[in-house]
Parts: structure tokens; C-alpha cells; sequence
């Protein structure tokens, strides 16, 4: 039998396709990622994002029998059990199924590849699902549902390698976040907290064991809400005073609900504190000309050169409207 595994969208190796093969590796399938024979007897496609939908959806033109799942496709659907329970399959992705996708920036090939390798080698998982908040932009309460425990930190362990990435929704919220992080501690592995930390939740106990584990990135958390404003600076401050700032990194989510005015000052906020800002978009695949490039000016770091209002194609942009709307008149 041969089973064909798409991952349409993703940056780092999709758990919901590396179980996929092992279960279908046990029952004695030959295993294509991504280049998947027109003839494979059965077809599996992981869509992360709702914008690669409509793109996806063109290979049932080629696969006529393609399963999808993913956050993008349908927040609820599952894994069958028995796949589910299966342990990632570690020998899935190779450096060039990674490479492409981490290729931006101005490391050298070398370090990318290097950046690859740890990647596809690193232990991957969940030790809690859910989360005790219901933002209203986040997918996560209706896909996950209540926080609850599903495995523990060695079950995450893939034994090629020390880095581990946890994909816990809210491992701030975790009444073991501590018991956690000593263990990743003591086990001497590198940890990529990859969805970041709730800041509103940090204690000094948390902040401690944080700061004593191997980060493979930033310790990242957002201020998403203004309403949540002194409890952010009051965590802040508690990291900051374990971990150092440079470590940080501060997500700000800009069109939800937030004016503009407001968005500079949570940028200059957190800039005042010595946080480095990066700053998503509401809605990716379209932001506002404004929004798009104030993404630019603070994540290309061109607001320690110049004022937003200089950045040159904020400049372009207005100068374009303008153009534009004396055309209309
Ligand atoms: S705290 Fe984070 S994971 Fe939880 S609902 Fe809010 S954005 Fe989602």
C-alpha cells in the first residue's frame, strides 16, 4: 500500500503526519511526504492556515481520494484514536522538506541547514492541551477545549537528539509548569516553548524555572488585548528580573480590536521596558497598506533608524493614496 502524507503549509514537522506514519509504517505502507505518487492508495493533506484552504483544496483535482485535516481545514476534526496514540515517526522529514521553508533571513546555508537538522531531529508534542482563556481571535478553546494533561516531558523525547519542541497551548497555566521545567532542566535538554508563554500568568516560581532551562529561540509572549495592560508589565517585570531581556520577545497582535494609536503604544511600551516587539497581523493574507507596513517597520527593525512616519514605504503608500484620490477628483 502506498500512503501519501501532504504538509501544505507548515514550518516545522507536522505531529499530526508523523503519527500518520508511524501507524501506517506498522501496518506495512511505503510512506511519501510531499511528493506523493498520483497512484497512492490513500492520501493524507495537513492544512495549518484558512488562507492555503482554497489552494489546498486543487489536489483533489489530483488525488481524488485526499483526506485533509488540520487547523485551517476543520478545527474539529481528529485523529482516529489508534493514530493518535502513535509516537511521532522521527525518520519522516529529511533537511529538504524543512530547508525551504526557514530559508528567508541572512544566515549562511550552513547555519540553515544546521537549523534544519535540529528541527527535524527534535522531540515534538503536547504534555497539556487546551487553555484556561477564551480570546476571542484564538482557535484554541474550540479546537482543544479545556486544559488538561495528555503525556509527560519524557514521552516528547526523541532519543537523536536534546531539543524538545512543546507545543502546550498555555504552559503558563499549567499547575506543573515548574515540575516541567526542572525536568527539562535536570534532562539537560534545549526547549522551544513554540506557543509562547501567557506573560498575565508568570510567577516568580515560573519565571525562575524559565530562566533555567536552554531556550532553542526567545522566551516569547504577547500583549495581544489593552485591557490587559498592568497584568503584562507586571509579568514582564517579573521575568525580566530572572531572565534577561534579551531573551524576550513581545507579540503584538495589530487589527483585531486595537486603533492604531494604540498599537505605537504598546510599541513604545515595550520598547521603554527594553522588549523587543514583533508584531502579527489579524488578518494575515490582507492587512491594511498601514498595518502592513508598520508589520515591516517594527519586524524588519527599521524602527531603531527611523520614525514610522519616515519609513519609506509608509512614505510610498500615502504618497500613492494621495495620488490616487486627486485622480478621483
Ligand atoms: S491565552 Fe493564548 S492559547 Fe489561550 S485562548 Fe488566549 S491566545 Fe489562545
Amino acid at each position: 500500500m502506498k500512503v501519501g502524507l501532504i504538509d501544505f503549509d507548515g514550518k516545522i514537522p507536522n505531529l499530526a503526519l508523523m503519527k500518520l506514519s508511524t501507524y501506517y509504517k506498522q501496518h506495512g505502507a511505503e510512506i511519501f511526504l510531499n511528493n506523493v505518487p498520483k497512484d497512492a492508495d490513500k492520501v493524507f493533506c495537513s492544512v495549518l492556515f484558512t488562507w492555503s484552504k482554497r489552494k489546498a483544496e486543487q489536489l483533489q483535482q489530483v488525488y481524488p481520494n485526499i483526506e485533509y485535516g488540520g487547523t485551517g481545514w476543520d478545527i474539529h476534526k481528529r485523529l482516529p484514536a489508534e493514530v493518535e496514540n502513535c509516537n511521532p515517526d522521527y525518520e519522516l522529514y529529511m533537511i529538504e522538506d524543512i530547508l525551504p521553508r526557514i530559508n528567508g533571513g541572512i544566515a549562511s546555508k550552513e547555519s540553515k541547514v544546521k537549523k534544519a537538522q535540529t528541527i527535524i531531529d527534535a522531540g515534538i508534542g503536547f504534555t497539556s492541551r487546551g487553555c484556561v482563556r477564551k480570546c476571542g481571535f484564538c482557535f484554541v478553546p474550540p479546537k482543544e477545549g479545556e486544559f488538561r494533561q495528555v503525556a509527560t516531558i519524557e514521552d516528547l523525547i526523541n532519543p537523536e537528539s536534546n531539543v524538545v519542541i512543546l507545543l502546550d497551548n498555555n504552559i503558563t497555566a499549567d499547575p506543573l509548569a515548574v515540575d516541567k521545567l526542572h525536568e527539562i532542566r535536570d534532562r539537560g535538554l534545549v526547549v522551544d516553548i513554540s506557543q509562547g508563554i501567557d506573560v498575565r500568568l508568570i510567577t516568580p516560581e515560573i519565571a525562575q524555572a524559565l530562566s533555567e532551562v536552554k531556550h532553542l529561540r526567545s522566551i516569547h509572549y504577547a500583549w495581544d488585548l489593552m485591557g490587559f495592560e498592568k497584568q503584562i508589565i507586571e509579568g514582564i517585570n517579573i521575568l525580566s528580573e530572572r531572565a534577561k531581556k534579551w531573551r524576550h520577545m513581545c507579540f503584538m497582535l495589530i487589527g483585531y480590536n486595537t486603533t492604531f494609536e494604540e498599537d505605537m503604544y504598546r510599541y513604545r511600551k515595550l520598547t521603554e521596558l527594553g522588549i523587543k516587539p514583533y508584531v502579527m497581523p489579524y488578518n494575515k493574507q490582507y492587512p491594511s497598506k498601514k498595518h502592513h507596513c508598520f508589520a515591516g517597520w517594527i519586524n524588519g527593525r527599521y524602527h531603531t533608524v527611523c520614525e514610522f512616519e519616515e519609513y519609506e514605504p509608509w512614505v510610498k503608500a500615502q504618497r500613492e493614496c494621495s495620488e490616487q484620490i486627486s485622480m478621483v477628483i
